[in-house]
């Protein structure tokens, strides 16, 4: 027994797919494809995608809003997890990787309830806010430009329903966020929201060492 979290071998790591990942086809598809991307470890982890996929069924989620769509991996992992009148609010500014991310939307009969923001998503936050969307969305995941991570958090949070879940990608970055300030400006962003969030009386949190590291934080 140990009070530490386990640090997983590559085997151990494998162990755990073996025994525990369940990926609808699709998702294996649009995962192959886009391995192959330049970009391509943008991508989440597939443990992950079917870990936000229970987080979804657990709350019951109807409304979603993702920040940063890729190849669109993790909008279809929650978009197959919401009702078939559920919706997520994809925001993304490339045209080229929500292209291929469409393809599988389509492929995977769930693209009705994807509504892609192609536009800055600051800009699509703060315009869902202006039209009274506040308070309405039940689940919400950002991974996206880290710089701008906490300008998301905070459309984000008054976005979300009192008790809706934001879950925050990359925040162990690898393990570069141990140690002093980084010189990296994305990593110094994420280092700074991380110490925000610990002492944010408005969540309850969680920072989960799945994938690159998820933070979880419970709208209060
Ligand atoms: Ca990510």
């Amino acid at each position: 027994m140990s009070r530490a979290t386990l640090a997983l071998t590559p085997e151990l790591h494998q162990y755990l797919l073996d025994v525990s990942l369940r990926e609808p086809a699709v998702l294996q598809l649009l995962r192959e494809e886009t391995a192959g991307h330049p970009k391509g470890k943008m991508q989440i982890a597939p443990e992950q995608g079917q870990f936000m996929a229970l987080l979804v069924k657990l709350m019951q989620a109807r409304k979603a809003l993702e920040v940063g769509v890729f190849t669109g991996y993790s909008s279809l992992a929650i978009a197959l997890a919401l009702p078939d009148d559920g919706q997520i609010i994809a925001c993304d500014i490339s045209e080229e990787f929500t292209t291929i991310a469409t393809r599988y939307w389509q492929a995977a009969g769930v693209a009705h309830k994807i509504d892609l923001r192609l536009a800055p998503a600051a800009d699509t936050l703060a315009h869902l806010i202006a039209s009274g969307e506040h308070g309405t969305f039940d689940i919400a995941f950002i991974d996206a430009d880290k710089e701008m991570y906490d300008s998301y958090y905070e459309y984000t949070l008054r976005l979300l329903r009192p008790g809706g879940l934001v879950l925050i990608d990359n925040v162990l970055r690898g393990g570069a966020v141990a140690g002093p300030p980084s010189d990296n400006s994305e990593t110094a962003a994420i280092q700074r929201l991380n110490v925000k969030l610990h002492h944010d009386p408005r969540i309850r949190l969680s920072l989960v060492p799945i994938g690159d590291g998820l933070t979880l934080a419970q709208k209060i």
